[in-house]
């Protein structure tokens, strides 16, 4: 801490040159000066440059956290910072009588939510909102969070309880690593993607002690398996097995020591392939032992000797595609380890099967090449994206607490934070999509239902104005038109898909709405939509084919027929034929409508539970140690309406005390007269108004609450009533 300060005297050059230095000494150059400012709303005015110049002071001292209110600012610092996260000073936090009094950290969000189910009269559950753009520092957040619950949530127990504990707490937290190896993979913007949404919850007992958890993912990013733009990577659990597996495993999955995969590009840079033995262990404590172990990393090895058959067209169209004469080792090979029959592997990547007619005839025709790449490519994905899921059930098996053991739970919300690549498409649409509903929900908790609960309770108060982001919500998933029901509808109607014709469709249908524009210039059909982190460009192009995401049904019948058990676990027997697929369109079963309502019912435990936000921000984007963009931090800053949030807060109330708590704990001064009290009436010395308020019955639910000033003004009364 003291060497960032001292790094900031010697960057105060830097600073001398900058066009806003007066403002930037006018802030912090001493300790002090600096925790003067650990809360944004005691900056003076609040504009987003003058909260800009603040972070950016901190920043450079290397103080990371700040509070802004109800939410808590957190830049990435890009560098180790351990001392922030050692269980002495989770302690600290833990023990505190106010832990905002403490410096600005995530552990007193983590602890605020931890009181706010133990100190209710009735507990209610907590959520913890982890929001930013890629690389911004969610995942990591969220498993310094998970780490402080695991530490905190053991301490008070017995010495008999702590051993139960502990097992649990260790699977909770190995369930990080896995769900890592398996789900994050490198990207333009972060080394470490989540290419999944995650929300745990981490389930609590009477006693408040952490007895479980829960995982729901969300859309895993599966096409990585088989596509990703040039310098990102797949899935890392690959490189992590090219680099781990043992000289008999090589052997056994005929893993070759340089990498000779064209799904596994990038290998020469090492990132988290020296993970893989964590990784192991982690499964292991999952309870997924060895033997499993083994068949998952085979089955992984077989997607990768897939990924090297390549088709050439036949001479004669009415015959299958020929295989290139170096990639007729890598079918045989991969059909040894996904256990499948190699012939009925060719054939089906090769050949369609169509039934039609009354009678169900079956006719079967030879794909051409491109259409063999795209079965091939199906196939892959749709054995990783089942093994995921598995995963994720197996891991669930292993950390999930019977209901009955558990009252309450804090959830711990880590998503895919809002991208724009160069080339954009469905996945970055449901990503945005995703951050745009979070973004709702913050405007709807905080920014809106804190000034109306102001009027509600008549207090003097001058509306903030701020950003809503329904329009773009409208246009993406509103009815009765938006990009999402052009999509199904496409799937719907089964046609080909013409991309110029999707996009003048969207064109006419959605023209009115402001947030969205077309680039005109641009060769490719496309269409912008203004986000509230910004405008984001998608390709048209594809688009309603992985809306569409079909699976031609002999593959699955193909897996069906391996003989490997995992496999057998993935695809168990049961039909699924084509018109059941068609089916599923027509009733708007396709990727955005299950994301969409995979995402509601997650609003809706949100919204039934306290919410806490922590807003990461990602100071550069080469992912550098003490390097501040202005512009970048400035634009994120913008888009999460932070000046607003600042505002409302700092003309808030910042401490809310429900009815029924202030008179259990004040109520004693006028003890004689409780059971006036309890009746509503403080006597003859009150104004009528004053009177109406005090007479408002004691709600059991917490969701009506006494604001500071209120509850100074009560406690005014109570004193002279004493
Ligand atoms: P995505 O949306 O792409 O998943 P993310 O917001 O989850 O991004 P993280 O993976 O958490 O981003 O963080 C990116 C990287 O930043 C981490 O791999 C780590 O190197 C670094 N980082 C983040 N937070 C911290 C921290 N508190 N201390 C040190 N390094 C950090
Ligand atoms: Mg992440």
């Amino acid at each position: 801490y003291l060497q960032g300060i001292q790094k900031h005297r010697l960057n105060s050059q830097v600073f001398q040159n900058d066009s806003f230095e007066e403002e930037v000494k006018a802030f912090l150059i001493a300790e002090d000066q600096l925790h003067q400012y650990d809360d944004l709303t005691k900056v003076n005015p609040v504009t987003t440059k003058t909260v800009l110049k603040c972070l950016e002071a901190r920043y450079q001292a290397g103080v990371f956290y700040t509070c802004a209110g109800c939410t808590l600012v957190a830049i990435n610092p890009f560098q180790p910072v351990c001392h922030l996260y050692s269980p002495e000073v989770m302690k600290e936090y833990h023990t505190a009588l106010q832990p905002r009094e403490l410096k600005p950290h995530i552990f007193i969000v983590a602890e605020q939510a931890y009181r706010n189910v133990q100190g209710q009269i009735e507990p209610i559950d907590q959520s913890i909102i982890v929001s930013g753009e890629s690389g911004a520092g969610k995942t990591w957040t969220s498993r310094c969070l998970m780490r402080y619950y695991a530490t905190v949530a053991a301490s008070s127990s017995s010495q008999k309880r702590c051993e139960t504990v502990e097992r649990i707490e260790k699977r909770v937290l190995e369930s990080n690593p896995v769900m890592e190896a398996f789900g994050n993979a490198r990207t333009l913007r972060n080394n470490n993607s989540s290419r999944f949404g995650k929300y745990i919850q981490l389930q609590l007992d009477r006693s408040q002690q952490l007895v479980g958890a829960s995982i729901q993912t969300y859309l895993l990013e599966k096409t990585r398996v088989v596509y990703h733009a040039p310098s990102e990577r797949n899935f890392h659990i690959f490189y992590q097995l090219m680099k781990g597996a043992n000289e008999e495993e090589r052997l056994e999955w005929t893993l070759p020591l340089t990498a000779g995969f064209c799904w596994l590009p990038n290998s020469e840079q090492t990132l988290e392939e020296d993970c893989f033995e964590t990784t192991k262990e982690a499964m292991l404590h999952l309870g997924i032992d060895s033997l499993t172990q083994k068949q998952i990393f085979r089955v992984l090895a077989g997607l990768l000797h897939l990924g090297n058959v390549q088709f050439v067209d036949p001479v004669d169209e009415s015959q299958p595609c020929e295989l290139t004469d170096d990639t007729k080792d890598f079918i045989e090979i991969a059909a040894s380890l996904l256990k499948v029959p190699e012939k009925l592997l060719l054939e089906q990547l090769r050949i369609r099967t169509i039934t039609a007619g009354k009678q169900h005839q079956v006719f079967k025709k030879p794909c051409p090449k491109t259409e063999c790449i795209t079965r091939r490519d199906c196939l892959a994905k749709l054995i990783y994206a089942k093994l995921f899921d598995w995963l994720v059930m197996v891991i669930n098996g292993s950390i999930c607490t019977d209901s009955s053991k558990w009252i309450n739970f804090i959830g711990l919300l880590d998503v895919y934070g809002f991208e724009s690549f160069p080339q954009n498409n469905l996945e970055q649409l449901c990503i945005n999509y995703t951050n745009e509903k979070l973004q709702q929900h913050f405007v709807a908790h905080y920014l809106k239902a804190q000034q109306e609960e102001y009027e509600v309770e008549g207090l003097e108060w001058s509306f903030v104005s701020y950003q809503d982001n329904q329009s773009c919500l409208d246009l993406i998933e509103g009815s009765p038109t938006s990009i999402f029901s052009l999509l199904n509808e496409e799937c719907r109607l089964n046609r080909p898909s013409d991309a110029s014709q999707f996009q003048t469709r969207i064109e006419k249908a959605l023209s009115s709405n402001k947030c969205v524009s077309w680039d005109k210039f641009s060769q490719i059909p496309n269409f912008a939509v203004s986000h509230y982190a910004g405008k984001v460009s998608y390709q048209i192009e594809g688009m309603t084919e992985k809306n569409k995401d079909p699976v031609p049904p002999e593959l699955i019948q193909l897996l069906q027929r391996s003989w490997d058990t995992l496999l057998q676990k993935l695809f168990p027997v049961e039909e699924r034929g084509e018109q059941e697929d068609a089916r599923a369109y027509s009733k708007g079963v396709t990727v955005v409508s299950k994301f969409k309502s995979s995402l509601e019912s997650l609003m809706g435990i949100l919204l039934s539970n306290t919410p806490h936000y922590i807003r990461c921000i990602k100071p550069n984007t080469n992912c550098k140690p003490m390097d501040f963009k202005k512009e970048e931090v400035l634009c994120q800053l913008e888009a999460c309406g932070i000046v607003e949030t600042i505002n409302i807060s700092a003309a808030g109330f910042p401490i809310r005390v429900p009815y029924q708590s202030f008179v259990e704990r004040y109520g004693v001064m006028i003890k004689p007269h409780r059971s006036t009290l309890n009746q509503g009436s403080y006597g003859n010395s009150c104004s009528p108004a004053k009177r109406k308020r005090a007479s408002t019955p004691i709600k059991k639910k917490s969701n009506l609450c006494m604001h500071l000033h209120s509850c100074l003004h009560f406690s005014t009364l109570l004193t002279q009533q004493a």
